[in-house]
C-alpha cells in the first residue's frame, strides 16, 4: 500500500495556512491606513483577499464603456496571473488607465505559494490621462475622469516598494505561525492515523488467525469424534467376546487362561473410558451437548457413582463413606450428573493414598440449588493450580513417567456438564491435606432451548 507523502513533504495552498477571516481584517486595516487597494492570490490564482480604497470611480467609469471594460479585465487576468518569477522582489504593473500595480510573489521555504498585488495606485510621474485611456471610446470625458483619478492615492514608485514590503514581512510572520499550527496539527492527525492503520493491520491478521485456529479446532473436534466412534465399535466387541470367554460360553478355561481374560477385560474397560471422555470432550467443543432431563434421586446417583469406584478403592484400602441425607429430587441429564460424580469420585480415589478416605455428601445451596461434594484427604492440589484443573487436557503431572493414569479430560467434562444445567464446579484444596470437589445443580434448570431436548438423547457420531 502506498501512502500518501508526509505534511511535511506536502506543499500547503496559502488558503490553509491563514486564518482568512483574520487576514482580511488585517487587509483592510492595512489598505485603510495607507489608501491603496491590496489584492492576495494563491498559487492557483484564487483570490483570497481583494480591499479597494478609492478607485471604485474611476474604475466604475472606465467599465461603463464597453472597450475599457475589455481592457480593464485584460490588466486584472495579467496582474492575477501573469508569470513574476520567484525572485522575492516586487515586478511594476502598468495599467491602461495610467495606473500601475505592484505584484509580489509570496514564498514560503523558496517555493511560490501566491501572490500579492498592491494597487492600483497613481504613480507619482503621472502629469495626464494616457491617450490609451482617453481614446477608449469617443464620448470619453477626461475632466470627469481626471475628477474620478484625484480620489485615487498618488505614490512614488519607491515608497509603493516600501508599503509593500512592509505588508510582505506582516504577512511572512502569519504564514510561518499558520504553518508551524498547521504542521503540528496535521502531524497529530498523521500520528493518530498511523496507529489507528497498524491497529488494524493487526487486527486482521488476529482475525486472520483466529478464523485459521477455529478451522483448526473444528478439524480437531471432527476427528476426535469420528476416532472414538470407530475405536468403541471394535473395544465393546473385545470386551464383550472376553466376557463371554470368561461365562464359560467358549468351553472350560484354564486359571492362567481366566487371568489374562480378566486383563484383558479390565484394560479394554479403561480404554473405553478413555474413548468416552474423549468423545464427550469433542461433542462439547463442538456446540453437541443436549440435555434430557427426567427428574432424579441425587442420592441414588451419588451411590451409583460410589459403586463405580468401590472395587479400585478397596484394592488401595481406602475408607468410603456416602453421606446423602434427606435431599430434594433433583430435575437432571441423570446420565451426564452421574458421569460427573464418577470422574470426581474417580479422581479422589485415584489422588488419595492408601489408608486415606472419601465422602460423597450433598446438602441444599443457595439459589434453589444443590451442592453435591466429593471430598478426598489425598495429595491436594496447589492454589495457583486450582483454575488450571479444568482445562482440557491438563494434567497437575504431565510427565510420561506420571504416577497417576488419566488424560486430563475428568474435570473438563463436569465443568462443561454442570454448565451445560446451568450450574456450576467449585473445588477447594490444601496440598497434602486433600481436596474437596462441589457439585453445585439447579434443582430445575432453566436453559436456553436449544440446549434441551426433554425426549432424545443427542444423536450418536457418525452414525
Ligand atoms: P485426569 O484425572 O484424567 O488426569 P482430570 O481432568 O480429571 O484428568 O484432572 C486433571 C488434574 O487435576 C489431574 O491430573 C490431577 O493433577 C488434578 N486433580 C483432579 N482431581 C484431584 C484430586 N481429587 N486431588 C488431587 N488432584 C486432583
Amino acid at each position: 500500500m502506498t501512502l500518501p507523502p508526509s505534511v511535511l513533504q506536502q506543499r500547503i495552498p496559502l488558503g490553509d495556512l491563514l486564518d482568512l477571516k483574520a487576514f482580511a481584517d488585517v487587509c483592510h486595516s492595512f489598505a485603510e491606513l495607507y489608501r491603496v487597494g491590496l489584492k492576495v492570490f494563491d498559487e492557483a490564482s484564487n483570490k483570497l483577499v481583494d480591499v479597494k480604497v478609492g478607485n471604485a470611480d474611476f474604475c466604475g467609469y472606465i467599465w461603463s464603456k464597453p472597450s475599457g471594460r475589455e481592457q480593464c479585465m485584460a490588466t486584472v487576468a495579467r496582474v492575477r496571473s501573469d508569470p513574476i518569477g520567484d525572485e522575492p522582489g516586487p515586478t511594476a504593473f502598468p495599467c491602461f488607465s495610467g495606473c500601475r500595480y505592484v505584484v509580489q510573489p509570496v514564498l514560503y521555504e523558496g517555493d511560490v505559494i501566491g501572490r500579492v498585488v498592491f494597487g492600483p495606485y497613481v504613480p507619482d510621474d503621472l502629469v495626464a490621462l494616457p491617450a490609451s485611456l482617453t481614446s477608449i471610446s469617443a464620448d470619453f470625458d477626461a475632466r470627469l475622469a481626471d475628477g474620478y483619478a484625484e480620489k485615487i492615492r498618488r505614490v512614488p514608485e519607491g515608497t509603493a516598494e516600501k508599503i509593500l514590503k512592509h505588508f510582505m514581512d506582516l504577512l511572512d510572520v502569519m504564514v510561518f505561525t499558520g504553518h508551524k499550527n498547521l504542521i503540528t496539527a496535521r502531524l497529530h492527525i498523521e500520528a493518530v492515523q498511523e496507529s489507528y492503520r497498524e491497529l488494524q493491520e493487526k487486527n486482521r491478521a488476529l482475525e486472520d488467525s483466529f478464523a485459521k485456529l477455529k478451522e483448526l479446532d473444528r478439524l480437531k473436534s471432527n476427528f476426535l469424534a469420528t476416532m472414538s466412534h470407530e475405536l468403541r465399535t471394535p473395544l465393546t466387541s473385545v470386551i464383550g467376546y472376553s466376557e463371554m470367554m470368561l461365562e464359560g460360553l467358549g468351553g472350560p478355561l484354564t486359571a492362567e487362561q481366566r487371568e489374562y481374560l480378566g486383563i484383558i477385560m479390565e484394560k479394554g474397560e479403561n480404554l473405553l473410558q478413555l474413548i468416552t471422555s474423549i468423545l464427550d470432550i469433542s461433542k462439547i467443543e463442538a456446540g453437541r451437548i443436549r440435555l434430557v432431563l427426567s427428574e432424579v434421586d441425587p442420592g441414588q446417583l451419588m451411590r451409583d457413582a460410589i459403586a463405580t469406584v468401590l472395587p479400585l478403592a478397596r484394592k488401595k484400602g481406602l475408607k468410603v463413606a456416602c453421606e446423602p441425607g434427606h435431599l430434594p429430587r433433583l430435575h437432571c441429564d441423570r446420565e451426564k450428573v452421574r458421569q460427573c460424580l464418577v470422574n470426581l469420585c474417580t479422581n479422589a480415589v485415584k489422588f488419595t493414598p492408601a489408608g486415606g478416605s472419601v465422602t460423597v455428601s450433598a446438602e441444599p445451596a443457595t439459589g434453589d440449588r444443590l451442592a453435591i461434594r466429593v471430598a478426598d484427604n489425598g495429595i491436594g492440589i496447589a492454589d495457583e493450580l486450582l483454575a488450571r484443573v479444568f482445562d482440557v487436557f491438563f494434567q497437575i503431572d504431565g510427565s510420561s513417567t506420571r504416577e497417576y493414569g488419566g488424560a486430563g479430560l475428568g474435570l473438563a467434562i463436569v465443568k462443561s456438564f454442570a454448565e451445560a444445567h446451568g450450574g456450576e464446579v467449585q473445588v477447594s484444596s490444601k496440598v497434602g491435606a486433600g481436596s474437596i470437589f462441589s457439585l453445585v445443580l439447579p434443582l430445575r434448570p432453566t436453559l436456553p432451548a436449544p440446549a434441551l431436548t426433554p425426549s432424545a438423547p443427542f444423536p450418536a457420531l457418525g452414525g
